[in-house]
């Protein structure tokens, strides 16, 4: 597994293959968990040359507190990633991602603000600034992203689509540990106790799903079905909100849905993190 440092390595890298060789590139920001694991295990496969980057991102971080929280395990990512055969890791610095006098960025467009992006702003323009370089600099041609951040899916893949991008972004499946919980590298900063309370995201969600399985086609309900779950919850719900898939807004009515799947969104904090999952209701 080759290391690359920075821009000038992985061009390097990346120049030794031919237009006709596939490139997978899964973009992380490290503090890797068995998730992670299962889009390379997509990957490997599919791929000739599989390339993970590790980057925590400061332009997304709008709270320098955030960012310093993030989990950091280097050693154990790289150990991680060389035994999921992965052929190369770019680790970029932020002064190798962001030189100096840089200034340009991605305007992501509506639905940036809502959701993830309400509490956040200026979060998705600095994940698809992130994003969009990590494409330029890698050119893939399959990008793995993770289905649990629904909205960032949401926002590359039109993203790539609207710039005309030269590859194709992949959406891989939520993994979950067997009482529920999505993965993420966030839940290390759960107590034990708050691990378990944390559960209750995945039970509000499927409540939604089994309301919308039983008939019911009305998504203010279905919300307010997810929201009952935070009543006697120490889970402080940020939002909980069932969208259309496909232009990632409000869902209005089936009537008006035009064959458009819903998806139910929902995200909280527990002992000051940020926790997030998803669920798709189906076909209303
Ligand atoms: P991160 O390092 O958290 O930015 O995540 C890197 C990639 O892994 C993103 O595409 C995430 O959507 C994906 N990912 C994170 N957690 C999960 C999960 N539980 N299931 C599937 N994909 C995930």
């Amino acid at each position: 597994m080759e290391l690359l440092n920075n821009n000038a390595e992985l061009q390097a890298w990346r120049r030794q293959f031919s237009p006709e060789e596939t490139v997978g590139l899964i973009p992380t920001m490290g503090a890797l968990h068995k998730a992670h694991a299962t889009l390379f295990d997509t990957a490997r496969p599919e791929c000739d040359q599989v390339v993970a980057s590790v980057f925590i991102n400061p332009l997304q971080f709008e709270r320098t507190d955030d960012l310093k929280a993030y989990p950091r395990t280097m050693e154990q990512d790289l150990a991680m990633l060389e035994n999921l055969k992965v052929d190369a890791v770019y680790l970029p610095t932020p002064d190798d991602m962001y030189p100096s006098g840089f200034a340009t960025s991605v305007d992501p467009g509506d639905s940036a603000v809502q959701f993830e992006g309400a509490a956040r702003p200026g979060h998705f323009a600095g994940v698809l600034t992130v994003v969009l370089k990590l494409f330029q600099r890698c050119r893939p041609t399959t990008a793995y992203f993770g289905q649990k951040d629904a909205q960032q899916l949401f926002l590359v893949q039109r993203m790539t689509r609207d710039l005309d991008l030269p590859l194709t972004v992949q959406a891989c499946p939520t993994l979950r540990e067997d009482d529920g919980l999505a993965f993420s590298s966030r839940n290390a900063r759960l107590s034990k106790v708050a691990r378990q309370q944390a559960l209750v995201l995945h039970q509000a969600l499927t409540a939604a799903v089994a309301e919308f399985q039983a008939g019911d086609r009305d998504p203010r309900k279905l919300e307010a079905t997810m929201r009952t779950f935070f009543e006697d919850s120490p889970a402080v719900l940020a939002y909980a909100d069932v969208i259309d898939e496909v232009t990632f807004q409000s869902a209005q009515t089936s009537s008006t849905s035009h064959g458009h799947a819903w998806r139910a969104l929902i995200a909280a904090r527990l002992e000051g993190v940020h926790l997030l999952d998803n669920l798709l209701l189906g076909n209303p």
